[in-house]
Order: structure tokens, then sequence, then C-alpha cells
């Protein structure tokens, strides 16, 4: 096992997968069991911590809408105060730390600290969705292109995406931290061009026990969304890609009981 790519004073960004513990990597795996102190965020799973040493200290900096969190500033100092204190320190991202998950601040924080970091990559929502719903992400042919987004803007603020961009009929989207605004993200799509009856895919709690797949039409998203709960990670799918193919639920007998399908 190279213990020596943990060193006392070192610094980890690690992702921890959409949920279900088994798609952490094994080296994500590792790293949590030699950690000593793990600064994790609100959607990693309690079983996933579990892996755990019993003497690691575990510090909740969770990021949810509407609930305390710490800022990003803090979040630096913290583990760059703890590896300086000569700690292995694990910082604990939900999905891939490379997508949306503020990693370059914290890499930048350490630089400056001269403090050693390193990355472990994650499987991201998008990939744990696109596979709960039995489907991939392009289409031969069809969906070529494949865009990730963030959907979540401050108060007051538009989303500022290009939306002409993201209409091209060849191209699947997937928005993460879109609930809020699905209804926004329907309406600028189909203003630009996007046709009302592109197939969408919502998936809550992608790889989890809770896990629901909601499907139908663009023009149905904001009521897609409607009874999924504010703290329910969700991501959106747009796109040919993610339409269900004839029969596909019916032979993988994968898709949960409290499936929709409202078109
Ligand atoms: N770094 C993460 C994304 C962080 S942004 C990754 O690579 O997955 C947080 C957003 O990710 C959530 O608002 C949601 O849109 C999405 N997300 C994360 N985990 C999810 C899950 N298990 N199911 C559905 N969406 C998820």
């Amino acid at each position: 096992m190279p213990h020596d790519d943990f060193p006392p004073a070192s610094v980890w960004l690690v992702g921890a997968g959409p949920g279900d513990p088994e798609l952490l990597t094994r080296k994500a795996a590792r790293l949590i069991a030699a950690a000593e102190v793990i600064f994790y965020d609100a959607l990693v799973g309690p079983d996933v911590l579990e892996l755990a040493s019993p003497a690691a200290e575990r510090v909740s900096v969770g990021k949810r809408s509407g609930r305390h969190s710490k800022d990003q500033a803090t979040i630096d100092a913290l583990i760059v105060a703890a590896a300086l204190g000569g700690r292995r320190v694990m910082r604990l991202k939900g999905g891939d730390p490379a997508i949306f998950g503020r990693t370059p601040e914290e890499v930048a924080a350490c630089h400056a600290a001269g403090v050693p970091v390193r990355i472990c990559p994650g499987v991201t929502a998008a990939s744990a969705a696109a596979a709960a719903g039995g489907t991939a992400l392009t289409l031969r042919g069809t969906a070529r292109k494949l865009t990730f987004v963030t959907a979540h803007a401050r108060a007051g603020e538009s989303l500022g995406l290009d939306w002409q961009a993201l209409a091209d009929p060849h191209a699947t989207l997937a928005v993460y931290m879109g609930r809020a605004a699905a209804a926004t993200v329907a309406r600028q799509l189909m203003a630009a061009g996007r046709r009302a009856d592109t197939p969408v895919m919502v998936v809550v709690n992608a790889s989890l026990p809770s896990e629901r797949i909601i499907r139908g039409r663009l023009s149905a998203l904001a009521f897609l969304v409607e009874t999924i709960g504010d703290r329910d990670p969700t991501l959106l799918l747009v796109g040919e890609a993610v339409r269900q193919r004839e029969g596909a639920a019916a032979r993988s007998g994968a898709e949960p009981a409290v499936a929709a399908d409202l078109r």
C-alpha cells in the first residue's frame, strides 16, 4: 500500500461519488481510512464516512441552501490550518471534485501556504444519474455533445448561461443544482429553439436507496420537479440521449416503483 502518498501535513481533495459507497474509487476508500481529519460536504453519505478510522475527526462543512454552512474562505483556512498542524487532512466532496466543487480555491489556499495537496477523482452525479435511468449521456450520431452547467444563481442574479448554445438539438445538457431554476431552464431553452418535446430525465438522490427518476418532456420540466424537496440533490438531464427506449424499463426491471412517466 503506497502509504507515503498521504504523509502528515498534507491534503487530499477526494471525490466521494454520488452517494453509494460502492461507487467510491478504491483509492478514495484507502485514503478515507488513512485520514486523520475529514472535512466533508453535506452530500457525502454516512456510509462513506463509516470508512474513516474511529480516531479520525470528522468536520461537517456542509453546503446546503437554507442551512448554516461555512463559507469558502473559512473552509480553505480550516484545511490549511489542520495541515500546518501536522495532520493528514482530507477534504471529501460529493461526486467529482473537479465539477462544481470549489476545488481551485482549496488547491490555491494550500499552495499559498506551502501545503502539499493532491486530488482523487470521483463519479460525478451526471454519470450516476444516467446509469440510474439505464441510459447514456451521448448517443451516436444524435447527441454528440455533452454540456455540464450549474443553474445556481445568487438571489436576484440571472443564470448567465448561453441559451443559444445549450439549445443545440445534438447536445445533452446536464444541469447541476437546477431544481429551483427548472422552470427558467425549460423556458429559456425553448425560447432559444429547443423543441418542447425534447426528452428530460430528472434524477433525485442518484445511487442512493432513496433514488427517484422522473421522466417527461422539456415543456413539463417545471411540473416534473414540483414534488422534489429542497434538500434532495437533483440532476436534470435534457436531450435525445435520455429518451426512454421502447420496453427498456420492463426489460431492465431497474426502474424504481416511484418512477413517473409524465408526457
Ligand atoms: N461535484 C459534484 C457536484 C456538486 S454540485 C459532482 O461531481 O457530482 C451539487 C449538485 O450535484 C446537486 O445540487 C445536484 O444537482 C448534483 N448531485 C450531486 N449528487 C447527486 C445525486 N446523488 N443525485 C442527483 N444529483 C446529485
